[in-house]
């Protein structure tokens, strides 16, 4: 466990989970009642207990209980929260100067940041990039630039795709509820294909990137026209959807799909990007070079940033002063990813997340295979999840997922759930995490579900 604190680190909090009032506990049920009354209801809470302190591969609340953390604020402290660098390069950029606005004077971290994207994401091509402050604004962006680049309006996206909470990342998300219910209408010229989803293909596993594949074409050709469209925009692996891994074959011929045709290929990895999967980029496995990608979450460590990579001549083809924004690429969050990347690079957080997945996916297969209630267990590196069913059907099963939830909420253990039928649960420890820690975590979830 020591060797948890000199891997996050971060601050020394011990790695241990702890339980010490019932969940939540009076401070956090406290606080809960002032977020009631002065928080919008629409803003959402899966785990009803306040952060005090977080690091390595726990969470502290206001109570004084630890959770081990299987959700890293959504994919977001793979680094580990308040790593070491990121609060080093922060703080110090905080004292330096927090804002000077990009477009009015520029400063170097933006510029390093975007160096670094450069040189990590896929491709040997001349690259370069945009910041932003979420993922939704970097889609939004990577739509802009693609549009303005292929003087065309369409933008073909996939069933149980998530792309953010604006107008027109809404347009782009698949799921209804809760992310557009009664938010419409919708930006227009988006149009939504099948995407190869191999436990849920009609006819089965086997053909589902091929046949996925000829339908998405199809579909685009003779309902859209390939030459009227701007951008193709799919997660590598898909998140919100529900950790849904496309059949093997499905993205390349997607992209080269994209390529005859002058499309602007853009992976949206928001998500899966930066370590998560056992790569720095999900699109690495199959050797995707996209045009653009969109990375957030993981990017700095916890503070606000995004960004859109991408080949030079395309991010060029926007004139001056048609992207960016007052904040985005803030010094501070500049400064963050730079100690986020250097942190990944220190203690090649890839291979920490290969290891996760290591450790972490034969025992869920061995949970499957003494459950029906798993339907599947997929996902690469630290981005694994379980598929709930009725057992002995493929009928989505999202009471059992939540139950599950909650039961590992009350013993000590912060796992989340997703899915467009709300059945899946969804594992992405910090990649900093310790391996005793993420085995106790895994009999947590082993532990709750033979009491479900
Ligand atoms: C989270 C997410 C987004 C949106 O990012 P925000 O920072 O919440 O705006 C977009 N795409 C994917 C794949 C995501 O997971």
């Amino acid at each position: 466990m020591s060797t948890m604190t000199e891997l996050s680190g971060g601050p020394a909090l011990p790695q241990e989970r702890r339980i010490v009032t019932a969940i939540p506990g009076p401070k956090s049920q406290e606080l809960m009642a002032r977020k009631e009354a002065a928080v919008a209801s629409g803003v959402g809470t899966v785990m009803p207990v306040f952060a005090r302190r977080a690091g390595g591969g726990v969470l502290e609340d206001v109570d004084g209980n630890s959770f081990i953390d299987f959700g890293s604020g959504i994919a977001v402290t793979s680094v580990g929260n308040s790593a070491e660098a990121v609060v080093r390069r922060a703080t110090a950029q905080l004292e330096a100067f927090t804002h000077s606005c990009v477009m009015v004077t520029p400063y170097e971290p933006y510029v390093e940041v975007c160096e670094q994207l450069a040189g990590l994401t896929p491709g040997d091509h001349a690259k370069k990039s945009a910041l932003f402050n979420s993922g939704a604004e970097a889609v939004e962006n990577a739509v802009k630039i693609a549009r303005v680049y292929t003087k065309r309006q369409a933008v073909v996206v996939f069933d149980h795709g998530y792309h953010g909470r604006t107008n027109l990342t809404m347009a782009l998300t698949s799921k209804s509820m809760p992310y557009k219910h009664g938010f419409g209408p919708f930006a227009p010229e988006v149009y939504r294909v099948p995407v190869a989803y191999p436990y849920r293909w009609l006819t089965g596993p086997e053909n589902c990137a091929e046949e996925a594949a000829d339908q998405a074409i199809d579909q685009i050709s003779k309902q859209v026209g390939a030459g009227n469209v701007a951008a193709i925009v799919i997660e590598p692996l898909l998140g919100e959807g529900g950790f849904i891994e496309p059949a093997k074959g499905f993205l390349p011929r997607i992209a080269e799909f994209a390529k005859t045709h002058g499309i602007v290929f853009v992976a949206d990895e928001i998500q899966s990007g930066f370590c998560r999967t056992g790569q720095w980029f999900a699109c690495e496995d199959e050797g995707i070079v996209p045009d653009l990608i969109t990375t957030a979450k993981g990017i700095a460590g916890g503070l606000p940033l995004a960004a859109v990579t991408g080949r030079a001549e395309i991010m060029d083809a926007a004139h001056s002063g048609g992207l960016g924004g007052t904040y985005g690429g803030n010094p501070v969050a500049c400064a963050a990813a730079l100690g986020s990347i250097e942190t990944m690079r220190e203690l090649d957080l890839p291979a920490r997340a290969k290891r996760i997945e290591e450790i972490m996916k034969p025992r869920l297969q061995k949970m499957a295979e003494q459950h029906g209630v798993i339907g599947e267990v997929r996902g690469r590196g630290a981005m694994l999840a379980i598929e709930l069913v009725k057992p002995g059907t493929k009928e989505p099963n999202p009471e059992a997922t939540a139950a599950l939830a909650k039961a590992c909420h009350q013993e000590g253990l912060l796992v989340l759930t997703t899915g467009t039928y709300g059945n899946v649960m969804r594992f992405l420890p910090p990649l900093v995490i310790g391996e005793d820690l993420l085995n106790e975590g895994v009999d947590i979830v082993e532990a709750a579900l033979s009491r479900l």
